[in-house]
């Protein structure tokens, strides 16, 4: 690890380990903006930052308010300074919605304001294991009135479109006119990308006494959103108070006036159903009434009843747990929980940059989803892979069109995208990155494995596998000063450092994997299911001498080898370039991203991240340990790691090398990122990729799990700070759970028929009569 990387790890922790938990012990203005991400809630359809329920009136740097739905964007056409023909034309930006969540707190004219009056006891806490967010405080006015206030948050994980929040209030030392004004706040924009537009029109709203609702479009795209609330008032409050009712252009509000006794709770529940439509026809408001009239009926507590339920499933199957160190168990359950949120489960949305977490990369998937975050789901909780890859599938069409837009044959999944279309003009980060047609054919293949899902394979993984292949052949040329093999000219891998270069090693080595995937399944499912693989062919005007091209071809990809340093070149120019080692480079000028013009970048034989290192990876089996070592050892100095993606990458292979100290220092790197802050930049939203990463790092890297040609494989070994870890893996149908100590591994078969694998060279069978196996490590 360099000295930078290091350093940066050098911080004090923000919130208290404690193990199922994430608790702001102090409202302290400076972790704001940090805690806004931190504390968001969201279940894959929608998400809401830790924003609080009254209104903050801090600068806009300590905040960015916001509330998404996953896949919910506005469109605008890029405007170029310099054209160039078959650029993308429009962008894609997740859009900020209404603040349902918005109540604010009057005791008599004085409104509940954190950053006025005192604030005479304070605690928020993220209940990991219940799904819910917990704040308590005791505020006192101006005039020393003091009141207690407790509220509780959820975004129900087991009904979509509900959101839901408990607001009790509790004057402490007076009794007296209390107002709670609740609203849903039509008047919102984007902070971010947009932040010039008015991306929103509120079409309709309503209001009754108790419920109401508004309804919005997001202009450019037509996308309609309904927000309908009902609140439900305990019986003394209920009794007690009188409700106004305001509907204005872009909010409606509702004020609940009461003569408050001194030492008397009150509570409201407010309860909100949100839907959206695509189609012009449809209006999405009867379902959103629907879904809060139902949650509603079952109230909050059967909200928070459901919501520990759904975790406590979800617990059993991806809970790793670690003994030894209360930090990192904190993290792996931060981490989990925030993937959970995050990844869209319809088929018809995927996983975010930032999950829905916030506003930056705009709401952008990217390969993240398939190369992190998709083994999360495959080992664990197969379902969510298959979706994601579904995701991918249905937008198929649009990606032979972005092929074509390239002159290229086939399928060309776009760089960074929200409807399927290549959503980014700077095509030196974006459609360059043609490896993404590679790492959602690795995917594909992976949870194929995994689940044995034969009608996937059939009905989606195939026409994607072909697809993709179709394109890799269309792309690369043979060259006769290169042994006459086939190349891949102006790519660009995993490192965004290196753009339009020649014969990347990742992209050369994938590509192959991806075609020769796509001949084994095409052959396949052509034996075994004749007329289904007909009806593909014919879809895509498959010809059976294409499988023959795509063997020739696969055999004849250029694998990259430099015999001078046996290392692997990451492409063909890398090792050419002007050196330099990142312990060389001025901290000031990190990272280079920030810090260095793209062309300096490019001079240099510098990484943004895991790229060669990547490969070693993915296809493991490929590359011999002796060849890890020495590309361990060339790339790892140059590696700035300035993208999240990379350290994770860097501790697997760092583990497997037998870099046990570089290993658990990268590890660290990963878990805790988002929680410590490393990179500084929280705020903006979590780093998900990077989440999905420490559990690669655990399973993949101290485990040492590896799945190559339908076979899995552990090389397991504790890291010397810890006395104990276990997770749980799926596999062809069944679960196994891993528990590893200081000089054993336990592997117990959970559930299913059985299991073989090997531990080290040793093969291992667990079935209904041997259902545990303990073995030295
Ligand atoms: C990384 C990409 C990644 C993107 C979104 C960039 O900084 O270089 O690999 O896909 O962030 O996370």
């Amino acid at each position: 690890m360099r000295k930078y990387h290091a350093k940066k790890m050098d911080k004090k922790a923000i919130y208290p380990y404690q193990s199922w938990k994430i608790t702001e012990e102090e409202f302290l203005l400076q972790n704001n903006h940090h805690n806004e991400s931190i504390f968001s809630l969201g279940n894959g359809y929608m998400g809401l930052r830790g924003t609080f329920e009254e209104d903050y009136p801090g600068s806009e740097e300590t905040t960015t308010p916001g509330f998404y739905i996953n896949g919910v964007y506005a469109s605008e056409k890029i405007m170029y300074g310099e054209e160039a023909p078959d650029l993308p034309v429009c962008g894609q930006t997740i859009v900020n919605l209404a603040d349902w969540s918005e109540i604010n707190l009057y005791i008599n004219e004085e409104k509940l304001d954190l950053l006025k009056g005192r604030i005479l006891d304070y605690k928020r806490e993220l209940d990991m294991k219940q799904a819910i967010l917990n704040r308590e405080l005791i505020w006192e006015d101006r005039q020393e009135r003091q009141i207690k206030i407790k509220i509780q948050r959820l975004i129900s994980l087991s009904r979509e479109h509900i959101g839901a929040v408990r607001y009790k209030f509790k004057p402490l030392n007076f009794s007296g006119k209390i107002n709670i004004n609740s609203a849903v706040n039509g008047d919102v924009r984007n902070h971010h990308h947009l932040r010039d537009k008015e991306a929103l029109r509120v079409t309709d709203s309503g209001i009754d006494t108790y419920k109401g609702y508004l309804l919005h479009e997001v202009k450019s795209t037509k996308f309609k959103i309904a927000y309908f609330v009902e609140h439900l008032l305990n019986s003394s409050l209920k009794k007690q108070c009188k409700i106004k009712k305001r509907s204005s252009e872009k909010r409606v509000d509702w004020i609940f006036e009461i003569n408050a006794r001194e030492g008397s709770e009150y509570t409201i529940d407010k309860i909100v159903g949100i839907n959206h439509s695509s189609m012009k026809e449809e209006n999405p408001l009867s379902d959103a009434r629907a879904s809060a009239a139902r949650a509603s009926i079952s109230g909050f507590e059967a909200l928070k009843q459901e919501q520990a339920e759904f975790m406590s499933g979800y617990w059993q199957d991806v809970d790793v747990k670690i003994e030894g160190d209360e930090a990192l168990q904190q993290a792996f359950r931060f981490n989990a929980f925030h993937i959970l949120q995050s990844a869209g489960k319809n088929g018809r949305t995927s996983v975010a940059a930032k999950g829905i977490s916030g506003e930056y990369y705009e709401g952008h998937y990217f390969w993240d989803t398939e190369s992190y975050i998709l083994p999360f789901y495959a080992f664990q909780r197969p379902e969510v892979a298959r979706n994601l890859l579904i995701y991918r599938y249905n937008n198929l069409d649009r990606a032979r069109k972005n092929a074509a837009r390239m002159k290229l044959k086939g399928a060309l999944f776009p760089w960074r995208t929200i409807n399927g279309e290549e959503s980014s003009g700077f095509f030196m980060g974006s459609t360059v990155q043609y490896h993404i047609n590679a790492d959602i054919a690795y995917a594909v293949n992976l949870y194929y494995q995994i689940s044995r899902d034969q009608e996937f394979m059939e009905n989606y993984g195939l026409e994607i596998l072909l697809e993709t292949a179709r394109m890799w052949l269309s792309l690369g040329s043979y060259i006769s000063l290169c042994d006459s093999s086939f190349c891949f000219n102006v790519v660009c891998g995993p490192d965004e450092y290196k753009p339009g270069v020649n014969n990347n090693a990742y992209t050369n080595f994938m590509a192959k994997f991806n075609i020769e995937k796509a001949v084994e399944m095409a052959e396949k499912i052509k034996k075994q299911s004749p007329e289904k693989f007909q009806k593909i062919a014919e879809k895509i005007d498959f010809k059976i001498d294409e499988i023959a091209e795509m063997k020739k071809i696969a055999a004849d990809i250029y694998l990259p080898y430099n015999e001078k340093l046996k290392i692997t070149p990451q492409d063909d120019s890398f090792l050419y370039k002007n050196p330099v080692e990142v312990d060389d480079i001025s901290e000031e000028e990190l990272p280079l991203v920030k810090n260095w013009h793209p062309l300096i970048i490019w001079r240099y034989q510098v990484i943004k991240q895991a790229d060669v290192i990547l490969l070693m990876l993915q296809l493991g089996d490929k590359f011999s340990r002796d060849l890890k070592i020495r590309n361990y050892d060339y790339y790892e100095p140059k590696t700035t790691h300035d993208s999240s993606l990379s350290p994770a990458v860097y501790s697997i292979i760092a583990s497997e090398i037998g870099y046990k100290k570089q290993a658990y220092k990268y590890f660290m790197q990963t878990a805790r990122l988002d929680l410590d802050d490393y990179n500084e930049n929280a705020y903006q939203g979590l780093h998900i990729a990077c989440m999905g990463g420490t559990w690669l790092a655990l399973v993949q890297g101290f485990a040492g799990m590896r799945m190559f040609n339908d076979k899995l494989y552990f090389h397991p070994g504790l890291p010397d700070e810890w006395n104990k870890y276990q997770f749980r893996l799926r596999f062809k149908g069944s679960q196994i759970e891993v528990t590893v100590t200081k000089d054993k591994a336990n592997y117990f078969l959970i559930s299913g028929n059985s299991v073989e694998f090997k531990h080290f060279d040793k093969n291992i069978c667990l079935d209904k009569n041997n259902l545990s196996r303990e073995v030295a490590i």
